[in-house]
């Protein structure tokens, strides 16, 4: 069978492979993507969409900010709307041991020169929640926002299609060969092989299988998440509700005076993100554990879930559960960041995997450097920190 040729091969049809999929198409690359399942069947679609970037770890702020103002103009850009709304959030807590956090948190962002605000107490009991007491600490962010992942996903793929590149759905790759450690081609599940000198691994939780294709140990594990969803209800102009111990959970900042009840939620990996999508839905998130490939969700964990929602706000307690699902980050298991840009002692390999619980944040910024990487061979912002040489011993 005669191999194809293409500049550059994509694994993984996912936000992430996506977004470099249109970024390489849009500088004159040719590119084929190749996904084992559906465009948007893993992660991409199983999360709640948010740029809740004032949770994230300062080290990928930056990254999001790219990002964020990339998602600004992308619905005009790509000719498709990714419901892109920058609607803020609030980090709250009612727990005193969240309270030194949260402050802690504040500070970090202000000296980034971050627009957040730390509330006053007459804000803290202006706060329509119901009738609770009112929260002890609010830190506001006035840049974050939300998307539709699915909808961003596919922009990226319908665009970069327009734009050339070819996309294989049911497309399994299972074999990269090398000549003297320097990529050559792909070859798939069912025999088809494309020749590419570049291949980037987009493959999310599944980078660590396509790593060992070329001998390289990619240390990203399925972490599993579960979101319930609400029925639809009217706007309630609410931005992306994060619950103090979300930093607890997602980012492994640790509290003093921990009660009992915390140190349960904790376990369970339960840290509170609440958001209301434009058609009316509420997405109730979410937690965090090793489960493997495991993706069903646990009756404990969503009941804790839904407990800790109505502490925060005890007026959705008559809203109808329309489904729940659960969906694997793709985490590093060794630092928790993203693993981006070439590989070492590897000609014509790159990766673009471990987002963790920021992919769809971080999605167009990575797709754009990643392009760069390639095909200019420097980029616009520094990739060093997120480099695989990180877990190099000598580096
Ligand atoms: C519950 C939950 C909530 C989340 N909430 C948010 C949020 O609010 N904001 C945010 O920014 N992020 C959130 N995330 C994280 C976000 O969903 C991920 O970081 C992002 O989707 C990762 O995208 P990806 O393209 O790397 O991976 P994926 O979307 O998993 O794509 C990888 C693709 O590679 C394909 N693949 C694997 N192996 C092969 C192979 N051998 N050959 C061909 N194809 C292959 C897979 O089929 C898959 O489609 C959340 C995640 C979860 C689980």
């Amino acid at each position: 069978m005669m191999a194809k040729q293409f500049d550059v091969g994509v694994i993984g049809g996912g936000v992430i492979g996506c977004a470099v999929a249109y970024y390489l198409s849009r500088s004159g690359a040719s590119v084929v993507l190749f996904e084992k399942n559906h465009i948007c069947s893993g992660a991409s679609s199983a999360n709640q969409g948010g740029l809740a970037i004032q949770v994230f770890d300062l080290k990928t702020i930056p990254l999001a900010l790219a990002s964020s103002e990339l998602y600004r103009r992308l619905s005009d850009e790509l000719g498709y709307d990714v419901e892109y709304h920058e609607n803020g959030s609030i980090l709250v807590t009612r727990d005193a041991y969240q309270v030194p956090v949260l402050q802690r948190r504040y500070d970090e962002l202000k000296r980034m020169g971050l627009d957040v605000d730390l509330w006053d107490d007459d804000q803290l009991r202006r706060f329509p929640g119901g009738d609770t007491e009112p929260f002890l600490s609010v830190i506001e962010s006035h840049f974050d926002g939300q998307v539709n992942p699915f909808r961003a996903t596919y922009a990226f793929a319908f665009a970069a299609k327009r734009q050339g590149v070819r996309i294989l759905t049911h497309a399994s790759v299972a074999q990269i060969k090398m000549v003297k450690r320097r990529i050559r081609s792909v070859v798939l599940e069912k025999g088809e092989e494309f020749v590419c000198g570049r291949v980037v691994c987009a493959a999310g939780p599944w980078s660590r299988q396509i790593g060992q294709m070329v001998g390289l140990d990619i240390p990203v594990e399925p972490q599993r998440g579960q979101i319930i969803v609400t029925e639809q209800v009217a706007d309630s102009e609410y931005p992306y509700i994060l619950d103090g111990d979300y930093l607890t959970t997602a980012y492994g900042i640790k509290p003093g005076g921990v009660d009992e009840a915390a140190r349960k939620r904790h376990a369970l990996g339960i840290g509170g993100s609440y958001a209301q999508d434009p058609a009316g839905n509420w997405t109730i998130g979410s937690s965090r554990d090793m489960a493997g490939f495991v993706r069903t969700s646990s009756p404990e964990v969503l009941k804790g879930m839904a407990r800790r929602l109505l502490s925060f706000l005890p007026g959705m307690k008559d809203l109808n559960c329309i489904r729940f699902f659960a969906g694997f980050r793709p985490y590093c298991v060794k630092d928790g960041h993203p693993i981006l840009g070439r590989a070492p002692d590897l000609s014509g390999f790159y990766i673009a995997a471990g987002h963790a619980g920021e992919g769809i944040a971080l999605a167009p910024a990575t797709g754009k450097l990643i392009a760069e990487e390639i095909t200019l061979g420097k980029t616009s912002l520094p990739l060093e920190e997120f480099r695989y040489e990180r877990f190099v011993a000598s580096h």
